[in-house]
């Protein structure tokens, strides 16, 4: 079972891997946008972080949803609102419980991709952070590893692809080519699970 530590250590996980690789996200996000998303998440999750670190909630749902409003009132970007609804929507699935089963953790997170989806038009293929959380949340009624895998070959499968949403998009054919900065950053969070597991 999965308890509130386990969801603070996964948003904290994915805080260390977004310092990380920051400018490596930045650098996705110039050829196909406006170089900042590497700033916009670190902006983000130091956020999540001392908003975690402040008053810990109590109850996996309750970390989900104070990460996911630190995300769409510090982000300004399109990943703000997305990322802040993806675990806002997440948190709410978990429910109140103290602890929840990773079978619950996988069924929530899918009801989070889908309020992604609605509330930002993309479908897989669309070269957007749907298409490495997509196949994420398939692989994840196995285990962390395999969701870990899924989301990093989600997103270099954008690389090839056109863009159709967010800015890359207004670039028509001249997105093909780039690996999407979103995609790559939602691996970075799906990664961060197998993370936290292991903490
Ligand atoms: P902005 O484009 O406003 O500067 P960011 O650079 O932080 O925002 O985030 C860009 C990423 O957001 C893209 O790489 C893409 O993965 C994701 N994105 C943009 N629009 C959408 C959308 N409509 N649906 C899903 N993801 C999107
Ligand atoms: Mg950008
Ligand atoms: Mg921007």
């Amino acid at each position: 079972m999965l308890d509130a530590e386990f969801f603070r250590r996964w948003m904290t996980a994915t805080a260390t891997s977004v310092e990380r690789e920051a400018e490596r996200l930045t650098a996705l996000d110039s050829p196909i946008g406006d170089a900042d998303h590497g700033s916009n998440l670190q902006r983000g999750f130091r956020a999540v972080v001392a908003a975690l670190g402040k008053e810990p909630p109590a109850t996996p749902g309750a970390v989900l949803m104070l990460a996911g409003r630190q995300l769409v009132s510090t982000v300004g970007g399109a990943s703000g609102p997305l990322y802040g609804t993806l675990l806002r929507r997440t948190g709410k699935a978990l429910g109140d419980g103290t602890e929840v089963s990773e079978e619950r953790l996988a069924e929530a997170l899918g009801a989070g991709v889908d309020a992604v989806r609605a509330l930002g038009g993309a479908a897989p293929g669309d070269k957007t952070m749907i298409d490495a959380l997509v196949p994420a949340v398939e692989a994840l009624g196995g285990s962390f590893a395999a969701a870990r895998e899924a989301a990093e070959e989600g997103a270099r499968a954008t690389t090839p692809m056109r863009a159709r949403k967010g800015r890359a998009s207004y670039l028509g054919e001249r997105s093909i080519g780039h690996q999407d900065p979103g995609a790559t950053s939602a691996a970075l969070l799906v990664a961060a699970l197998v993370d936290a597991a292991e903490a």
